[in-house]
């Protein structure tokens, strides 16, 4: 049984706390290895070494930080394999998922490779006679990321690389369930040349990320997870004094118009519901149909759903891999007896799927409900697994206004050929991301991910424009030099002369 530790000052650290954790392969049940969960005293001890680092990193000049990137950037794409593996084993996703999200966390670190012009100021010449101002941002100190366990490599990837190219130091704490992915990423950083208490993975649990977030020596931190832990680290953090970004939950919703394509709008369903069997954060669960698009979409998607290959995310036949974990198969299987009971039809049943040979595995087929109403907890809650719910509504307005009264903002998206719906939608849909034809909108690494809502809280989203800005902080600086001219002390407040 391998046992996982800590990646702190370039080097792996031993667990001392005499707590850990198991990790299991979702495919198989078996447990495959333990990990160490810090105590408070590791945790500050990692903040240490983050902290001694930081004054020489911030000093270094980012051309020199850029270059580190970009070796970054070549060592995970030679490596994309093994993170992939790495990602399978652990969360359960096929392989050929796990290298697309590793793909768009590359995405991030080849934007953090612009860092030199990114941090570029503005300047003003002879603001006032013989005086000039100009305005720069610096990094901020030590930053902390909390990541989710559904994608072990892109989400911890929206956030140090940018974090870090900025001039900052950072210490990942991923998900206790799948850490190795993180690990391997630390030490590719360390590979690629970044100095010693840079980058530090800590694996833990909640006394890890409380002592994160009291920490007066924690300048920021980014979480990505749960809505009720989101909330949580943003008021702790808060209070703490710190910046915080803490993005939580979703329920996202995809408008089906009758003028759409329903082959096209079925088969984006079909990617955006089960696509890694539900466990994204941008994942559509709810369609809602207007007018007499309903029986027709329902009519395409259920031969779909029955078709899905549920397999170990390591056969590259398999449409969907396992659920993380058995807690987590026995709550999504709880909301789909919920459902049933509420009265909502289910038209695809995906419970009681077993796979010859894999009999621990946590597998789950996908589960498609009809006639879903907004109090039936499957509707309300975020089910994070293969379970698409759909709501008839009977015009735009009427769908608009389910999209726009759920708690949650992550994502919404509206399939139709007509652009002044389309135009409506863009513009009125309460959500942080918005797709037109297009099911999952997660931005570009040069745009910014984030939601609106329950889904985040904070002012920022991550990377992009907006992770260069919760990263550093502004500080505009206006000179003048001696003419040998001496004025005298003035009293008033200064204005251009
Ligand atoms: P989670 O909230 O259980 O855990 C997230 C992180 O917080 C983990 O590192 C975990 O160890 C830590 N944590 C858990 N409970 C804690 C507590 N009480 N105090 C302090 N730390 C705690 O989330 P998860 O189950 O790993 O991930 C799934 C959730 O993440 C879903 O809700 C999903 O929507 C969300 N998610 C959101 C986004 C987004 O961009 N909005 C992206 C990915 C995942």
């Amino acid at each position: 049984m391998r046992s996982l530790h800590h990646y702190i000052g370039g080097r792996t650290v031993e667990g001392r706390s005499g707590r850990d954790g198991p990790v299991f392969d979702p495919a198989t049940g078996e447990q495959s290895a333990t990990v160490a969960y810090a105590s408070a005293d590791e945790t500050r001890a990692a903040i240490t070494a983050a902290a001694e680092a930081f004054p020489e990193w911030a000093a270094t000049p980012p051309l020199r930080r850029a270059r580190i990137m970009f070796r970054f950037k070549e060592l995970v794409e030679a490596n994309i394999g093994e993170i992939a593996s790495l990602v399978t084993a652990e969360h359960g996703k096929t392989l050929s998922d796990a290298k697309g999200s590793i793909t768009r966390g590359v995405e991030v670190v080849e934007f953090a490779c612009g860092i030199p012009h990114l941090l570029k100021g503005e300047y003003s010449d002879n603001v006032g006679t013989g005086v000039d101002s100009w305005s720069l941002r610096q990094p901020l100190g030590v930053c902390a990321g909390i990541t989710p366990f559904n994608f072990p490599a892109m989400v911890p990837m929206w956030m140090f690389p940018v974090a870090i190219a900025c001039g900052n130091t950072f210490i990942l704490k991923p998900s206790e369930k799948d850490p190795s992915c993180a690990l391997r990423l630390a030490e590719l950083m360390g590979d690629a040349g970044l100095p010693p208490g840079v980058f530090n993975v800590l694996n833990g649990d909640r006394e890890a990320v409380e002592t994160l977030l009291e920490d007066e020596r924690v300048a920021a931190v980014s979480f990505v997870g749960s809505t009720a832990v989101a909330e949580q680290v943003y008021r702790r953090a808060t209070t703490a004094g710190k910046r915080v970004q803490a993005l939580g939950g979703a329920k996202n919703h995809m408008v089906v118009m009758p003028d759409a394509d329903l082959e096209q709008a079925a088969d984006a369903l079909m990617g955006a519901a089960f696509g890694s069997a539900g466990e994204r954060c941008m994942a559509i669960s709810v369609a809602v149909t207007v007018g007499d698009a309903g029986d027709a979409l329902v009519e395409k998607l259920a031969p779909r759903v029955r078709a899905l290959k549920v397999g170990p995310g390591s056969d590259p036949d398999s449409d969907m891999g396992p659920l993380v974990t058995q807690a987590h198969f026995e709550r999504v299987k709880g909301y789909i007896d919920a459902g049933e009971k509420d009265g909502a039809d289910l038209v695809v049943d995906g419970r009681g799927v077993s796979l010859q040979g894999y009999e621990g595995g946590y597998y789950m087929g996908g589960n498609l409900f009809d006639n879903v109403t907004p109090e039936m907890s499957i509707y309300t809650d975020e089910i994070f697994g293969p379970v698409l719910s759909v709501v008839r509504r009977d015009d735009f307005e009427g769908a608009l206004k389910l999209v726009n009264e759920h708690e949650y903002g992550n994502g919404a998206a509206i399939f139709t050929r007509d652009g002044d719906a389309a135009r409506e939608f863009s513009h009125r849909a309460q959500a942080g991301m918005v797709g037109v034809n297009v099911p999952i909108p997660v931005p570009m690494a040069f745009h910014s991910f984030g939601g609106w809502k329950r889904s985040l809280f904070g002012d920022h989203f991550m990377h992009g424009p907006e992770g260069v800005r919760f990263y550093t902080k502004m500080k505009t600086v206006t000179s003048r030099w001696p003419t040998g001219i001496r004025q005298g002390a003035e009293y008033i407040m200064p204005t251009m002369k």
